[in-house]
């Protein structure tokens, strides 16, 4: 059977998920908790609760009985994306989601060529789903698209080979070195995150690293120098872009959205840092 992924939305042209035009794909589901995450929608799946149902100025959500039970039902035709739905979840979901096959997505991709170079899946968190992944580069590779995975790196990519096979490149946030750090910023544990950092690395299939600098929850310049020394070895062998990613309250729920967002001057010292041991090719977001 066909692997099927929950889809929260597709962006036909999009110039800030790598290099390039790109079609972005998102995927719906998170395997940790960022406290500064900016699509928290994006994060669970919608447990049809119905609270959304009656909030929904456009009636474009409905209930319906599937598989025998009663499920929340999208109509795209009628949404007037007014993102009231998302604002009541209280369970960090959304509604606006379609299970679509890689086949599915591939006919909304197809679209856009020639205008784009490749697509990027992301999330949520994208790796959730390996086997759609996996079909769905096949096809784009098909179409000679480049195919990019934004990933938290939470799960190992050394463990599926035949996604990494048809997979250019991984975007990976590495957020925090400290464990303690990371778990103060996510609620979990960053081995496999350092673990996947090394193995992309050496393959050459780390297409860029990022870190959300949040000055009020970490010691972001000794993560950033940590980082940078950890990652010396892989970068001279095959070098990858670095972001560096200013904490912004946009989109952030409420309880997180009150950390001082990081001078422009500030994200240059980390730059100027990075660039001391080598590093080149370092954006500021
Ligand atoms: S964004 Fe949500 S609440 Fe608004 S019209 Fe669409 S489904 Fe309804
Ligand atoms: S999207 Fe959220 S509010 Fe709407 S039915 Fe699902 S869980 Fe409930
Ligand atoms: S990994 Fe991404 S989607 Fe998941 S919680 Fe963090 S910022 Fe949000």
């Amino acid at each position: 059977m066909e692997p099927k992924a929950l889809v929260n939305k597709i962006i036909p042209f999009s110039s800030v998920d790598g290099p390039g035009c790109r079609t972005a794909i998102f995927l719906q589901g998170c395997n940790i908790d960022c406290r500064y995450c900016h699509n928290p929608e994006t994060r669970r799946v919608c447990v049809n609760c119905g609270l959304c149902v009656e909030k929904c100025p456009a009636h474009a959500l409905s209930f319906a009985e599937r598989e025998g039970a009663r499920t929340v039902v999208w109509n795209p035709d009628l949404c007037c994306q007014c993102d009231t739905c998302i604002h009541v979840c209280p369970h960090d979901a959304s509604p606006r989601v379609q299970w679509m096959t890689p086949e599915e997505v591939m006919e909304k991709v197809r679209k856009q060529i020639p205008c784009i170079r490749g697509i990027s899946v992301s999330g949520g968190e994208c790796t959730l789903h390996p086997e759609f992944l996996t079909a769905l580069f096949r096809l784009a590779k098909q179409d000679g698209l480049g195919t990019l995975i934004d990933s938290n790196g939470m799960i190992l990519f050394e463990n599926f080979p035949a996604l990494c096979e048809v997979c250019d490149g991984v975007m990976l946030d590495i957020k925090a070195f400290d464990p303690e750090d990371y778990h103060r910023v996510t609620g979990a544990d960053n081995a496999n995150v350092l673990r996947n950092a090394l193995w992309l690395g050496h393959r050459g299939k780390l297409e860029e690293v990022r870190f959300v600098i949040v000055p009020d929850l970490y010691d972001t310049a000794r993560s950033v120098r940590a980082s940078g020394e950890f990652l010396r070895e892989v970068y001279a062998e095959h070098p990858f872009r670095i972001k560096l990613i200013a904490y912004r309250p946009m989109g952030v729920r409420e309880q997180y959205s009150h950390y001082e967002v990081p001078s422009q001057a500030y994200l240059g010292q980390l730059r100027d840092l990075l660039a001391d041991m080598g590093y080149q090719d370092i954006v500021l977001i």
